[in-house]
């Protein structure tokens, strides 16, 4: 199943174009918005499960498509994650969690947008995965952990490496959470969708030119690690965030270093979620 935040409203997908309004096809049991509707998570993929010959009301306008979780309570974002980028970032890899902050919420946005560029910054991509969490869960193990997981989406954890980088500890969060700098999209993939929800190809191009490709499958913490290793700290509650980390070919890595220029389009991709797109503008615009 893929469910989409179209103008905060929750729609089942049926195609990339058309999809059926929950809160009309469940007469107000569910929605309007996804916020609510992952609070019920099992409940409403049940119902959604047995919808038959309902017609596909909604109309997919990518412009109007919101992150597909709108109002997460906590965002995760987990650092050096896959070997080779911990290794181009100049650190070890991790062998307990690795590095977790946020992305404060204010930054997250739909799929395809346009981004100002902070003036004087070195702007950088890291496409990741994103999990979205549906149903509590507390020192949950990562064999189980599959279970809490409503599903998969694409993210874009942009950051400003000279804010993020500055002072005598490293400042992630504020770094990274830049208007705009958090696009989560282009809707929710369920991990049975999948033939191997950990093993996706997972990519991103600048103006055409790939800059980073890798497989999911790589990551040193996966998912399920994630989500055992996060939930024996914190509770993680329905509609959380968490952006699992980036693969290797981030600008900050390359020699010469390269960041993201005015006029430049940025296009990120997972392998059976789809593609989001964000245009990078100058704060004079
Ligand atoms: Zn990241």
């Amino acid at each position: 199943m893929r469910i989409a935040n179209l103008e905060n409203r929750a729609v089942l997908l049926v195609s990339d174009e058309h999809g059926i309004d929950v809160e009309a096809a469940s007469s107000g049991r569910f929605g309007p918005d996804l916020a609510g509707v992952y609070e019920r998570w099992e409940e409403f993929t049940a119902w959604a499960g047995n919808l038959t010959d309902t017609p596909a009301d909604a109309v997919v306008d990518r412009g109007l498509l919101g992150s597909p979780s709108p109002a997460p309570r906590q965002v995760f974002a987990i650092g050096l994650n896959y070997s080779a980028h911990a290794k181009e970032s100049g650190f070890a890899q991790p062998d307990t969690l690795p590095p977790v902050f946020t992305k404060f919420l204010t930054c997250i946005t739909g799929p395809d947008t346009a981004v100002v560029l902070p003036e004087g910054g070195n702007t950088d991509w890291e496409v990741e995965l994103v999990a979205v969490i549906g149903k509590e869960a507390k020192d949950v193990s990562a064999a189980d952990a599959w279970d809490y997981v409503a599903g998969l989406s694409i993210g874009q954890d942009i950051s400003e490496r000279l804010s993020q980088l500055r002072g005598p500890a490293p400042q992630f969060g504020l770094g990274k959470s830049f208007p705009g700098f958090g696009p989560v999209g282009p809707w929710l993939v369920t991990p049975d969708e999948f033939r191997n929800p950990d093993n996706l190809e997972i990519g991103c191009s600048i103006d055409g030119e790939e800059v980073q490709k890798g497989r999911t499958s790589e990551l040193i913490f996966s998912v399920p690690a994630l989500v055992e290793g996060l939930s024996q700290t914190v509770p993680l509650l329905p509609g959380d965030i968490i952006f699992t980390g980036t693969p290797a070919g981030v600008g900050l890595g390359r020699n010469p270093q390269r960041f993201i220029q005015p006029g430049e389009t940025l296009v990120s991709r997972i392998e059976g979620i789809g593609e989001m797109t964000q245009m990078f503008i100058s704060a004079g615009n």
